[in-house]
């Protein structure tokens, strides 16, 4: 196991890649909180599953949107976990519209969830990260790569993820601190189900000609919080089936 004894807060983690996130660290001996914004009994689901791989587990909910909750989410894991070491940022929203046609309503909900809060979240954690510590956010691989008209907006959010990252990277780096991005591809979850109206498209583009599991992005996270990614800060991994290439 790859993360016996350590301790991680994963965002957004009811469904889809967080609750898939979640679950693999525990199952790499990580005691996991994760955070929610409506999902209470998908959550506790997502609890009863950490605890079955005998770890600890809370479930707290907190909206991203909420700067406040956010900090308070940081604070909540660390009273109940003992402390903190690996920071997942993956709560995010999609918000698909010509920039003609989205409101100012759906730009702030999009920028205030996707980035504000993983920085805010990032900043939360400084107090309690220590050497070995890992920082690590979900973006998208439309931050390379913008497939469709719609998503100019939602791209732009998960494209400030990458310098932030590597600027982040530089700060914690002589605290032996990584910090690094993993770019899903066409992941099949409610944001993106595979019957989805763009499902043909996206699936087109990739060069494995299929969407990804949960499980694909799960493992690599897994992995970069690891020691055996040690040496790995300030990178994206993109996750995407050969959809950039
Ligand atoms: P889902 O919509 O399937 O799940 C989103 C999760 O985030 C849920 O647990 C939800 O909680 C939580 N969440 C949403 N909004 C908030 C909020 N305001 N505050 C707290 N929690 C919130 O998304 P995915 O699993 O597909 O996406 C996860 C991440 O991966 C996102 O950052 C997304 O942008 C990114 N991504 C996904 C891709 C895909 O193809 N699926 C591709 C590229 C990137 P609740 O259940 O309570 O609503």
């Amino acid at each position: 196991m790859m993360l016996t004894g350590k301790r991680a807060l994963v965002t957004g983690a009811s469904r889809g890649i967080g609750a898939s996130i979640a679950k693999a660290l525990a199952a790499e001996g990580a005691d996991v909180a994760i955070t929610y914004e409506k999902s209470a009994e998908r959550a506790a689901e997502v609890v009863r599953a950490i605890e079955a791989h005998g770890r600890r587990a809370v479930a707290i909910q907190a909206d991203s949107a909420d700067v406040t909750a956010v900090q308070a989410s940081v604070e909540r894991t660390v009273a109940k976990l003992g402390g903190l070491d690996i920071l997942v940022n993956n709560a995010g929203i999609l918000r698909v519209a010509e920039l003609k046609d989205i409101s100012l309503e759906d730009i702030d909900a999009i920028l205030n969830v996707n980035v504000r809060a993983p920085i805010v979240a990032s900043k939360a954690a400084l107090a309690h990260l220590t050497k070995g510590g890992r920082i690590i956010t979900i973006g998208s691989f439309f931050a390379d790569r913008v497939p469709a008209s719609v998503l100019s907006v939602y791209a732009g959010s998960k494209s400030a993820l990458v310098a932030f990252t590597k600027g982040l990277a530089r700060e914690l780096g002589p605290k032996e601190i990584t910090v690094n991005l993993v770019q899903p591809g066409s992941i099949d979850t409610d944001m993106n189900p595979t019957n989805g109206p763009f499902a043909g498209t996206l699936q087109q583009i990739t060069a494995l000609g299929r969407y990804g599991a949960v499980e694909d992005i799960a493992n690599a996270v897994a992995f970069l919080a690891s020691a055996k990614a040690q040496y790995i800060t300030g990178s994206a991994l993109t996750v995407d089936g050969g959809a950039i290439a």
